[in-house]
């Protein structure tokens, strides 16, 4: 099946890159319309093979029609310029070209949101694409990619593939035919792509995990900074590259902001996302229990100590308890291992200095937040942290328009902004001469 894709997306491209910017700008716009107008249909497909929430699902069908209509505007701004000449009767002229067939890597835990910035980048810059979606979200894909074919997407442009992960990968990296690699997913599985990109030097855009750190400073406004950190920690369940994951809180305020945390979290309504009120669903697969078990297990053994949950819900589901764990120390495994679930680790810090180096002592480096009303610590903090997004007093990171990305074993290059049109691009210099 994946060489009938490789052969459509290179079919495709050869005419999809000829089209006008105001072609596919018609085209997305009306994909991001076929999204929004289908968000019930598509959101409740999500929930049902995701677990969060219909309202969390709703909002990320509504950012996948915003983000596509971003696309679709910022197709017409893919400017080129021209370089003064260093001689008489020459033009300079750069333009900006798509870079080919592109080959796209999604996860499950934004499974239309990870598709779509995918999908509708490449168009917008006139590349074709294959997606190979997590198969735990299948239904969810498939229904981004008909809006997409229903918007007049000709046949090859996307492509939807199914499948073992690794050997579809190993095929299709390996082809000389796409010519960009997008991966949104772990940091191993983005070394071992980049890994068989090398081969073909395709270009990479890597979205990999993270661990971020959250800094409440004592000049902090503690009641705000709790309600965004309670919805944000418990959003899709923890499932989130950006989910706050290592609390570090100043010992004067530690207290208070432990017990304000934990009389929160213990107010989340668990449940089925399809079921009215529910805030936080199941994870994802047994495994991830298993996990959770392992993460609070091993922090208590070394001092920490239990102050909510820690415990699977007694219900059929892979449901686990909001949890909160205090005086965590800096060796516990969920201090350097992305947890992925509803664990709140928590410990707390003195001086500046010292609070920084910890928040940047991992590998991992895509979104880090603080807390505080003090202008020259969010400067100075918000500079020295190593991360490619910073949230001050928010943990909203991610729009349309912004750039969103990593550094370090995070991954490198953005999807989302200018940059996520970029990423699809090619850079050509032409220069003419009078004959
Ligand atoms: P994953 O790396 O296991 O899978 C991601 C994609 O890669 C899927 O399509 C999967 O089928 C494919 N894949 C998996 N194993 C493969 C292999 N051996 N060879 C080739 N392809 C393979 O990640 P996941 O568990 O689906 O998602 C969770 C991870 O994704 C977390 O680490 C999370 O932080 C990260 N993530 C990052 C971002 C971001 O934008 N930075 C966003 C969402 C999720």
């Amino acid at each position: 099946m994946t060489w009938i894709a490789l052969v459509g997306a290179d079919r495709a491209f050869k005419s999809w890159k000829t089209t006008t910017a105001a072609f596919r700008w018609d085209i997305l716009s009306k994909a991001a319309d076929l999204i929004e107008a289908r968000c019930a249909e598509i959101a409740r497909t999500l929930t049902m093979e995701n677990g969060k929430s219909l309202k969390e699902a709703s909002g990320e069908i509504q950012f996948c029609a915003d983000a596509t209509r971003w696309y679709a505007e910022e197709a017409k701004r893919a400017y080129g310029r021209i370089i003064p000449a260093h001689a008489a009767g020459i033009r300079q002229l750069v333009t900006k070209e798509p870079v080919g067939p592109a080959l796209g890597f999604a996860a499950w835990n934004f499974p239309a949101g990870n598709v779509t910035l995918k999908i509708a980048a490449a168009l917008a810059a006139g590349c074709s694409i294959i997606v190979k979606p997590s198969d735990e979200t299948p239904g969810t894909a498939v229904a981004i990619g008909r809006c997409f074919q229903d918007a007049g997407v000709p046949a090859g442009a996307v492509n939807i593939v199914f499948g073992p992960p690794a050997p579809i990968s190993e095929h299709l990296i390996a082809s000389p035919i796409p010519r960009k690699v997008s991966l949104t997913g772990s940091t191993p599985v983005g070394k071992l792509l980049q890994r068989l990109a090398s081969e073909t030097l395709k270009r990479c855009t890597m979205e990999l995990g993270g661990h971020a750190p959250v800094i409440i400073f004592e000049d902090a406004n503690i009641e705000k900074a709790l309600d965004v950190l309670i919805a944000s920690k418990f959003r899709n369940a923890g499932q989130v590259c950006t989910s706050p994951t290592r609390f570090y809180i100043h010992e004067n305020i530690y207290e208070r902001f432990v017990a304000g945390f934990v009389e929160r979290s213990s107010k989340v309504v668990v449940g089925n996302g399809l079921d009215d009120g529910t805030q936080m669903g199941p994870l994802i697969t047994e495994r991830r229990l298993d996990l959770m078990d392992g993460y609070v297990k091993d922090a208590v053994d070394r001092g920490a100590k239990l102050a909510l949950g820690g415990y699977r819900l007694n219900r059929e589901g892979y449901f686990y308890a909001p949890t909160v764990l205090r005086d965590v120390p800096d060796d516990a495994l969920i201090m350097h291992e992305e947890p992925f679930g509803p664990i709140a680790p928590m410990a707390s810090f003195s001086s500046v200095d010292d609070v920084i180096a910890r928040a940047n002592s991992l590998p991992f480096g895509l979104a880090a937040y603080l807390f505080t009303t003090n202008l020259a610590t969010s400067a100075d903090v918000g500079e020295a942290l190593e991360a490619g997004v910073v949230g001050v007093n928010h943990t909203s990171v991610h729009e349309a328009e912004t750039p969103f990305g990593g550094v370090n074993e995070s991954g490198y290059g953005a999807e989302s902004g200018m940059e996520g049109l970029d990423a699809y691009l090619r850079t050509k210099m032409i220069a003419e001469k009078r004959a």
